[in-house]
């Protein structure tokens, strides 16, 4: 997607909200639009940011991601090492798609997306058995990615 299409999606994203659309909020939605598929940490969204904008503060990123994430325009992940990487929401592709999953590597800590679901039929039958209607998921797999396995042999 074009840069100034992601732009226009982003301003109509947070209008939707009812937020005002500055700089900021911007800035790090554009960040997180421009690596989806990595999940970043609010220092490195920071550190990408800074290189164009210096006036820009950690402090300012840090409530800028707390409350997009409350207006549900990004997601976090929690790792167990208690280290927190945020990822654009399902803004692109709809609401009701799930979440990906995470492959998470024990060796360097990278986080890995898993883009299939896979899990429609066992949704399903949640459903049917409990009446409970999935909306969402969080799935982590913790392992050793490929770069480490083949280092390690
Ligand atoms: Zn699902
Ligand atoms: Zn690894
Ligand atoms: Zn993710």
């Amino acid at each position: 997607m074009k840069e100034e299409k992601v732009q226009e999606l982003l301003k109509v994203k947070l209008r939707e909200k009812g937020l005002k659309v500055t700089q900021q909020r911007l800035l790090v939605l554009q960040a997180l639009a421009a690596n989806s598929g990595s999940h970043m940490a609010a220092e490195d969204i920071y550190e990408l940011i800074r290189e164009d904008y210096p006036d820009i503060g950690l402090a300012t990123v840090y409530r800028t991601l707390q409350l997009l994430l409350e207006m549900q325009l990004v997601d976090r992940i929690n790792l167990d090492d208690g280290c927190v990487r945020y990822e654009i929401g399902h803004l692109f592709e709809g609401d009701t798609k799930h979440n990906h999953h995470h492959l998470i590597c024990r060796t360097c800590g990278k986080v890995l997306p898993f883009e299939d679901d896979l899990l429609e039929e066992l949704e399903r039958h949640i459903e049917e058995d409990t009446g409970f209607h999935v909306l969402d998921h969080e799935l982590k797999f913790y392992g050793q990615c490929k770069e480490c396995l083949s280092k390690s042999k």
